[in-house]
């Protein structure tokens, strides 16, 4: 195998590390009577191939996109590892609309928020918030209530800091995930999104289960009227 060797400026801080995952499901049939059989296989040589159920195969899913998001989460490592130093966030001053005043914060890395929009307008001092949004999150669904169905993004993970909320755990950057416009799960520390996160996959794994089940519902109920 090629190995792909990438050069960088500067020493690297991480350690040499490989993720990867086998996820292999077959459809054997008996070559004498044409008997399907389910198997499925976690090696890279299948060596392992063994007969299993639909839900055995929900579970090695589970255990080989729990590897997936390793590998994901060591790119991003990577990512910040060789990315070049940010620059120093900006001081912001805000105004204490109930003591009026000035309130000194400086910006979270990352914050695109639009500070200057509040400049000079006072608020309550724990509403003194940076946000990253998810700007790269472009895509929409038409949800519907009753017969209004508005156009909106899912999912959109923001990254927030309300600087001087009395709660300290709101004073370290959270996350709040945006499940459609206006509906949060909002104070996620990184081990509560990382629930949600599983959460979320769990139910995208059961939606492949009922789209499979659909097709085959389909199927049946236009051929019976056929
Ligand atoms: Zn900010």
């Amino acid at each position: 195998m090629q190995h792909l060797a990438i050069s960088l400026p500067f020493a690297s801080t991480l350690t040499e590390q490989s993720v990867s995952t086998t996820f292999h499901v077959e459809v054997m049939n008996d070559l004498e009577t044409g008997q399907p059989t389910l198997v499925a296989s976690t090696y890279p040589n299948q060596g392992d191939l063994q007969v299993v159920t639909m839900e055995q195969v929900g579970g090695k899913a589970s255990e080989a996109h729990a590897v997936i998001a390793q590998g994901v989460a060591l790119a991003a490592a990577y990512e910040a590892a060789t990315a070049a130093p940010a620059e120093a966030p900006p001081t912001q001053t805000a105004i204490d609309l109930e003591t009026g005043d000035a309130l000194l914060f400086t910006c979270m890395t990352g914050c695109n928020y639009p500070h200057a929009s509040d400049e000079g307008t006072p608020g309550f001092a724990d509403e003194v918030t940076c946000v990253n949004y998810d700007r790269k999150n472009q895509g929409v669904l038409p949800i519907g209530c009753g017969d209004d169905s508005t156009p909106g993004p899912v999912l959109s993970t923001l990254i927030q800091v309300d600087h001087f909320h009395p709660d300290p755990a709101r004073r370290a950057p959270y996350a709040a995930v945006e499940v459609f416009e206006d509906h949060f799960l909002e104070y996620l520390d990184p081990d509560a999104l990382a629930a949600v996160i599983d959460h979320f996959e769990e139910r995208v794994a059961a939606m492949r289960v009922r789209h499979a089940e659909l097709v085959r519902a389909r199927a049946e109920y236009l051929g019976r009227q056929a």
